[in-house]
């Protein structure tokens, strides 16, 4: 580390752990990253002169962690273990049990997990293995458990299931309404440039089950019982109208469906709203006041809204509510989902990922769409919406899904009730998984195929303002793995196709010839101009900073009110198990922590599971700071330590949803959200005790 700079390479490129999309230079040497550091301001719209989170800084030991896999492994067919083997071996493995799956069973009994972690052009590449190679409907990818209810919600008000505005809005608004989001630790450049922006003089609401560190800088923090929201949100909208303080111009021209909003409001008077939720009037009327006479405002959200029972109608709510008071569609303001990984909105949605969708959000029934598909891939795409991911573990403990091909998930991890999960890949009569390490997922797989990390691999990010940017290879993958891209078109030949990309600027050429708001993207482009926001329909097309400043994306260019209905969380606390669990992020990690668990720097700071628990919950229950405890629920029992802290709220525990040991999803309960299938992790009944108690 102690090398000069200059005998070093450097790479610009896009950050790998969250949707923020911060851009960096990577130092490296032959073989290892060594450092990295921000780009120039005029590179990196979204970090802008702002240093890189702790994650981005210090979080890429993981690239030359020795648990990297670099060589595939089988399941030996008399051990039952998994061991090591050439390429060859593990391949004909792959082409064997799929093929024989799809001549047994037909394609729908096969099922591919995208993966928003990898490139744009490799989760192009995996849904059309889906659907060309193995000809079947179902690929989906962890979305799904994040902001599907979100995408949901957003289509059927404002058009496109993706933030309206960009980062530079959201460092500049007037005013800002934060829910469900614990912004500081799982987007801290974007959480920075709030604060800055709130010290000068920015009015900021967080609405939040647990003071979250963003609430430490709010003019006001509401607490908010789990599972109610759309009461809150209804109440907000309730109150703008009532008082008139709704912007009349922009609802008339603009909107439709405003009667409908109307009426289903009403009963959320503010008494009504403390009672179901427990938010005082007067912090109801100061938020809903300040937000209507703001010049802009921000909404910024995340999974505290979508993973409910009733996640897209909380979201529903909140863009009611933003259409209300005229916040979209200019700058400084909008509807601003804070996505999680850093390609979910690229590789987790516009790249046809999903069940429902093929590239650019084009309907997977829309005959005019297939016939364009039909006519690039020499093969029609299955016509009907397949599977999403828990109707997938749905069908495999069936028996209707037999085989499933996974690219960079771990869904053994993030499934809620994850011993059910696991069942379900132990019941299936084959699964690759393809992925850098030896994941809780790949453990149960019949061939894993060592993949390449972001430092290693070419292609694209597109972060969570919808801007597409490229990534660049600093390093060679280690030992035998290999780019995804590259697994993905070798397997596809070996099943009878003839893919020929050179390159993954050249899947990016055929993704902006099928997605229209792909368009005008080229890596060429990219290089010359850098990021560019979609819809970006041509080569002469600057891209698009905020949506719908004239237009919302229906044929009649006008937004829908589209009232949200108050549901219930699919399990109540009750004598058995009287607290409500809910789930979370921490600064230090990211997600199922696959990554950085692997980081000794990150381990060091956060390096187990634990508990958040009130100081007067604690106290009645008898456990103290620092104590080991048992927390159980009907799906089963973990043990990790107790913190003691008002973060969360008297009968409300939090645990964070990075690690396997003690991990929560042991805990968490299956009931999903109707429309988009989100599972509900926010709210689980558990009851906790001293881990020594009986
Ligand atoms: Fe990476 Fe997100 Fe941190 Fe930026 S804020 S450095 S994108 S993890």
């Amino acid at each position: 580390a102690d090398r000069r700079l200059d005998d070093l390479d450097v790479t610009e490129t896009t950050c790998g752990y969250c949707s923020v999309g911060c851009r960096f230079d990577v130092y490296t040497d032959d073989e290892e990253v060594l450092g990295v550091r921000p780009t120039d301001a005029d590179h990196a719209p979204a970090n802008d002169g702002f240093s890189t989170c702790v994650k981005g800084k210090f979080g890429y030991d993981f690239v030359d962690s020795e648990d990297r896999l670099e060589q595939p492994l089988v399941r030996d067919r008399e051990s039952g273990e998994l061991r090591e083997a050439g390429w060859e071996e593990a391949l004909e493995r792959v082409v064997d049990g799929l093929s024989g799956i799809h001549e047994e069973h037909g394609p729908d009994a096969l099922a591919c997990f995208a993966s928003s972690k990898c490139t744009n052009e490799e989760n192009y590449l995996l849904q059309k293995f889906a659907r060309q190679v193995l000809g079947t409907k179902n690929v989906d990818n962890c979305a799904r458990l994040c902001h599907s209810s979100t995408v949901a919600a957003l289509k059927q008000t404002v058009g496109y299931g993706a933030m309206t505005n960009r980062i530079e809005d959201v460092a500049n608004a007037d005013c800002y309404l934060i829910t469900g989001s614990n912004t500081t630790e799982s987007h801290p450049v974007l959480a920075t440039r709030i604060k800055q922006n709130v010290r000068d003089g920015a009015d900021l609401f967080v609405f939040d089950p647990r003071r979250v560190g963003i609430a430490e800088h709010a003019d006001q923090y509401t607490r908010v019982e789990p599972g109610y929201d759309v009461a809150w949100i209804n109440g907000l909208t309730r109150y703008v109208l009532e008082h008139d303080l709704h912007d009349e111009e922009f609802v008339a021209e603009r909107t439709t469906n405003l009667e409908e909003l109307r009426e289903k409001v009403e009963p959320f008077t503010p008494a009504e709203v403390e009672r179901l939720c427990g938010v005082a009037p007067d912090e109801l009327a100061n938020a809903a006041e300040t937000i209507a006479t703001a010049d802009s405002c921000v909404f910024g959200w995340a999974m505290g809204m979508t993973q409910h029972s009733h996640g897209t109608q909380n979201v529903l709510a909140l863009a009611n509510l933003a259409l209300v008071t005229g916040h979209v569609g200019k700058p400084n303001a909008g509807l601003s989902p804070f996505r999680g990984h850093n390609n979910v909105q690229g590789g987790g949605g516009d790249m046809g990922t999903l069940p429902n969708s093929l590239p650019g959000y084009q309907p997977v029934d829309d005959p005019d769409v297939l016939e364009v598909f039909e006519d690039a891939w020499g093969e029609r795409p299955p016509s009907e919406p397949g599977l999403t991911v828990p109707e997938v573990f749905e069908e495999a403990h069936a028996g209707a899904v037999r085989g499933m091909y996974v690219m960079g998930e771990n869904p053994a991890l993030s499934e809620p009730d994850i011993d059910h999960a696991e069942a379900a890949l132990e019941e299936l009569d084959f699964l690759a998984v393809q992925d850098i390490f030896l994941t809780e997922t790949a453990e149960h797989a019949d061939v894993v195929l060592p993949a390449a990390s972001f430092a290693e691999k070419d292609g694209t990010f597109t972060n969570t303002e919808r801007r597409v940017q490229l990534v660049r290879q600093a390093l060679s993958p280690p030992g035998e793995a290999r780019q995804d891209w590259q697994i993905l078109q070798t397997i596809a030949n070996r099943l009878g196709y003839d893919w020929s990309y050179a390159s993954p600027a050249e899947v990016m050429d055929e993704i902006s010839d099928l997605a229209p708001i792909y368009g005008g993207i080229s890596h060429e482009r990219l290089e010359r101009e850098g990021g560019l926001q979609w819809p970006c329909r041509d080569e002469s097309d600057p891209g698009t900073p905020y949506l719908y400043d004239e237009e919302f994306n229906f044929e009649d260019g006008k937004a829908r009110f589209v009232p949200a209905d108050l549901g219930e969380p699919g399990e109540l606390p009750d004598e058995e198990y009287p607290l409500t669990l809910t789930t979370g992020r921490v600064l230090y990690h990211f997600h199922t922590g696959t990554l950085t668990r692997r980081v000794e720097g990150i381990m060091s700071h956060v390096g187990e599971s634990f508990v958040e628990v009130h100081p007067e919950t604690a106290a009645q229950l008898g456990v103290a700071d620092g104590e080991d405890v048992r927390l159980e629920s009907r799906r089963g029992s973990i043990e990790v330590t107790a913190q003691v802290t008002d973060r969360p709220d008297r009968g409300v525990v939090f645990m964070p949803m990075h690690f396997a040991d003690g991990a929560v999803n042991e805990l968490t309960q299956e009931t999903f959200d109707p429309i988009s299938g989100i599972p509900e992790f926010k709210v689980s009944s558990v009851r906790l005790e001293a881990a020594g108690g009986t």
